[in-house]
């Protein structure tokens, strides 16, 4: 199913103002919570972790470095495949149930978290993400013209130009490097070539993005290794060695292995996309906190707590660089860990550890025969030579016709099922969902007995049941 655009066409409608959900406070007791919560870091797991907190009925402080909020989401992701309007319409509702924001304050330098704790906060949530890039790591990589694809990124997000030239040289092979080469393209490089030191089957981005990447222009070289960036001064060409392909690694991946022969091609930018770091900022000094070898902070599986009892963390500063929908999914761990900490109740109790277990796909009873075998349906869009030309998002929406053809691909596998033994059919379900979502339908027409006429079937069966009984008990005696 191509579940991305159904979310995005339901999504669409709840951007504009007047038709937008905004939820009403949530809570037990009927009015604001007096307790005072701080967010460090507004990307995906921070806000959503403040909107929980915030529905519940918390006064949410979010503090945030940068001027912008959003983290990767404003600063990193291309606006071509994340409008920033959609993403600044979601901040808009945190706004309107009483999130605060308070930008341009880097926790760890401005302000340490003894110095919030004294201002009266309870709880903390860590979610500062992994913010640095990594420097190619060779000789040169200090020349002008030579960036890391999250300080560029973040440039072009928040408008500026950074100066490419011609032939920019991308290093990398994931979905960022193939962000860094598009967004390269639509600054008006040339050349821009995609360097990876393993092949294209071990190449970690999404197919799609590559394809996509291909039909612009992008070229990709493999099994090539920076070793120097040249330069008087400014970047003018780059040193490669050749590699080939050893032994697996502990991933299952195979090394890339130097073969010793190098080239040099000529380049006016490189841009290392070869992963991300996180920055504590000095927010760890001094606390009980603890950290995995490459810096992600150690916090509980299910709770999110950290070594400070009354700080969580979550998102891309836990696991490293990740995706949108952890972070997300984390920040609203987050904030039931949060509310249970504050109110002094068990952090474990009922939580849902959301286990994955895979559809044992052999064993499933579904004629897919008694399925239509319509085609996925795709949305109007503009064309390569349109979309290369602007940082807009020119990808279109499916219409409600197609909408409807797509859903109904969906083999309903996931379909909520009742259990017949347990559902009484008392109806209070429907009432009791906040969404709406449970319909309660006579499927058939069984009608019980009334009460009255049970009594009287009863005690018409009354007389052989008794001479059954006596009958058994006068052979037992003999
Ligand atoms: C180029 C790029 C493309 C991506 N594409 C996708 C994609 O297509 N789909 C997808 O699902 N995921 C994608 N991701 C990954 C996704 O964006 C991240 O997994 C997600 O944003 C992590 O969320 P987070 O809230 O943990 O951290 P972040 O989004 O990094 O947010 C952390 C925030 O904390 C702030 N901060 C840092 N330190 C401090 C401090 N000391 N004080 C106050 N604030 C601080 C930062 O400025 C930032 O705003 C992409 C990432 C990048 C870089």
């Amino acid at each position: 199913m191509a579940i991305d655009d159904i979310k995005k066409f339901i999504a669409e409608k709840d951007l504009h103002a007047e038709t937008r959900f905004v939820p009403k406070m949530l809570n037990q007791i009927g009015k604001p919570y007096p307790e005072k919560i701080a967010v460090i870091g507004a990307g995906p797991a921070g806000m959503s972790c403040a909107y929980y907190l915030a529905v519940k009925g918390y006064p949410v402080t979010v503090f945030e470095k940068e001027k912008v909020l959003g983290g990767m989401l404003t600063m990193g992701i291309p606006s071509f495949r994340l409008d920033k309007a959609v993403v600044n319409a979601e901040i808009d509702i945190l706004r309107e149930i009483g999130v605060e924001f308070k930008t341009g304050v880097e926790v760890g330098k401005d302000v340490t978290l003894a110095q919030l704790r004294e201002q009266g906060y309870k709880a903390f949530y860590l979610a500062i993400g992994a913010s640095r890039g990594t420097a190619v790591g060779c000789p040169g990589d200090d020349l002008d013209g030579v960036y890391t694809g999250i300080d560029f990124l973040r440039e072009v997000n928040i408008g500026n130009k950074p100066e490419l030239g011609d032939s920019v040289a991308v290093i990398g092979g994931g979905n960022v490097a193939i962000d860094v080469a598009r967004s390269a393209v639509r600054l008006g490089a040339k050349d821009v070539t995609l360097i990876y030191r393993r092949g294209r089957d071990e190449m970690p981005a999404a197919d799609d993005e590559v394809a996509e990447a291909e039909e612009e222009g992008v070229k990709l070289r493999f099994l090539s290794a920076p070793v120097e960036i040249l330069g008087d001064g400014k970047v003018s060409s780059i040193k490669l060695e050749l590699m080939r392909l050893g032994e697996p690694d502990e991933k299952g991946r195979r090394k890339p292995v130097g073969t010793g022969e190098f080239e040099t091609i000529p380049v006016t930018a490189v841009i290392s996309a070869i992963g991300q770091k996180i920055d504590m900022c000095g927010i760890n000094e001094g606390s009980g906190m603890q950290f995995a070898r490459n810096g992600a902070v150690l916090a509980d599986s299910v709770t999110y707590q950290t070594g400070e009892a009354d700080v969580f963390a979550g998102g891309d500063v836990v696991t490293g660089p990740s995706f949108a929908i952890d972070a997300i999914a984390a920040g609203k761990e987050g904030a039931v860990s949060i509310h249970r900490y504050v109110h002094k109740h068990t952090l474990t109790l009922g939580r849902d550890r959301r286990d994955y277990k895979a559809l044992d796909k052999s064993n499933v009873a579904l004629a897919l025969s008694s399925f239509d075998n319509a085609p996925r349906q795709k949305a109007a869009s503009a064309s390569v030579e349109e979309a290369k030309k602007t940082f807009a998002d020119l990808r279109g929406t499916l219409t409600e016709e197609q909408i409807k053809k797509e859903a109904d691909r969906c083999l309903g596998c996931g379909a909520v099922s009742i259990d017949e033994y347990m559902c009484i059919g008392c109806g209070i379900c429907t009432t009791k969902c906040k969404f709406d979502a449970i319909r309660l339908e006579k499927v058939s027409d069984y009608k019980a007995d009334s009460y009255f006429k049970l009594l009287a079937n009863i005690a018409g069966n009354a007389p052989v049941a008794v001479g059954n009984m006596v009958a058994k008990k006068i052979s037992l005696r003999k």
